[in-house]
């Protein structure tokens, strides 16, 4: 069994990359890290599911003790991986999907150079904004200061190793596991593979 690749995707608010990765996390070779928030929860949103909701204490406690991979602040909130999950399941053999933002990646890369960076781009601005209007999860206010931040998130889209396109769904989550397989085919992500056909002798 080789180690689980650790994923990292980002994106603006809006672009699906939550429902691209539903399409992904429908196979149980992948773990999606519940992330730490303080944000309030949408509508619908489950504490332990979506995230965990923390009071900003709490999240600046874990912090403290060492317990986050990585964490950022967006749009006044702090957001966070919690680092004991994802080792765990790295070690299981799990890939492992970290939903984040662009902060919060660039600490990922410095940490875990290994790690496979993938951008998920919406077809245009103009697009996403007609998207975060139609979810209609954010107030006018919040809305405009996601669409603030996009243009300066998509221009960091070079950092990453992949930029794909969610036009088409279908089309989006069919690059995401090309990109994957590709990746699990890396000899550096192959290892025992390689070892274990040598011991087959
Ligand atoms: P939302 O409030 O829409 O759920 O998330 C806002 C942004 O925070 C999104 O870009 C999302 O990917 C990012 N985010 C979610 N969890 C984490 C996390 O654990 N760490 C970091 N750095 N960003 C996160």
């Amino acid at each position: 069994m080789n180690k689980g690749m650790l994923i990292v995707v980002s994106g603006p608010s809006g672009c699906g990359k939550g429902t691209i990765l539903a399409e992904i996390l429908k196979n149980d070779k992948f773990f999606y890290s519940i992330s730490a928030t303080t944000r309030n929860p949408r509508p619908g949103e489950v504490d332990g599911v979506n995230y965990y909701f923390l009071t900003k204490q709490k999240f600046e406690e874990l912090i403290q003790n060492d317990g986050m991979l990585e964490y950022a602040s967006y749009c006044d909130n702090y957001y966070g991986t919690p680092k004991k999950p994802v080792e765990d399941m790295l070690n299981q053999g799990k890939h492992v999907i970290l939903e984040i933002e662009v902060q919060g990646a660039m600490k990922i890369k410095e940490k875990c150079p290994d790690a496979v960076f993938v951008f998920i781009l919406p077809p245009s601005l103009k697009e996403l904004r007609r998207r975060l209007n139609k979810r209609g999860t954010e107030t006018e206010e919040v809305i405009e200061k996601r669409l603030s931040e996009a243009a300066g998130e998509i221009k960091q889209a070079y950092k990453y190793d992949y930029a794909l396109v969610n036009g088409e769904l279908s089309d989006a989550v069919n690059d995401l596991f090309a990109i994957i397989r590709a990746e699990e085919l890396n000899t550096k992500n192959s290892k025992n593979t390689i070892d274990e056909v040598l011991e087959n002798a």
